[in-house]
């Protein structure tokens, strides 16, 4: 998925993070994702210091590509540092961003842009851990965990409530 650093042109964009608007002139980020209302894809922008918490990989791809000067630098660089420890806190869940992906349970393709479920699994040939994707109705049999959707929504930073509730309909299948 692509992403940019950008100055605003207008100030209408919210930011996916704190919800306020991003005034005209400031900077930035923005992250492609699976529109949710039509075919095609959509831009996701954020304040560069909420994307620092809920988007440290793909900001950093971002802050590398830009070329100009950013406020704050170092401020943002540690709070991404901060986030991308517990970044890939498993079981997590997002959007798929391909229709690639099959669920580790039920070897079902996962729907491009609908919700799937993050795990660490084993990869067998190569003995070091990847991640694996699950349908959320599939989690529960699959990840032996108490309280899942409690587990799953904590490290699930980068879904809104609405998201969220749509989360906890489908783990409960
Ligand atoms: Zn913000
Ligand atoms: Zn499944």
């Amino acid at each position: 998925m692509a992403e940019t650093i950008e100055i605003a042109k207008t100030g209408r964009a919210r930011c996916r993070g704190c919800r306020q608007p991003i005034e005209k002139g400031a900077l930035r980020f923005g992250e492609e994702q699976p529109s949710q209302f039509a075919e095609g894809m959509q831009w996701a922008w954020y304040h560069l210091p909420c994307a620092a918490k809920s988007k440290p990989v793909p900001l950093k791809a971002a802050m590398d590509a830009f070329g100009g000067e950013i406020p704050d630098r170092a401020a943002i660089e540690a709070a991404m540092a901060e986030a991308d420890e517990s970044a890939s806190v498993y079981p997590y869940a997002e959007r798929a961003p391909t229709a690639r992906s099959r669920c580790l349970q039920c070897r079902e393709p996962i729907d491009k842009g609908a919700l799937r479920v993050a795990t660490e699994r084993e990869l067998e040939a190569m003995g070091r851990p990847g991640t694996g994707y699950l349908h959320p109705r599939c989690a529960a049999q699959y990840i032996e965990q108490d309280d899942l959707p409690t587990a799953i929504r904590k490290n699930s930073r980068g879904l809104g409530d609405a998201d969220l509730a749509e989360l906890e309909r489908e783990l409960a299948g």
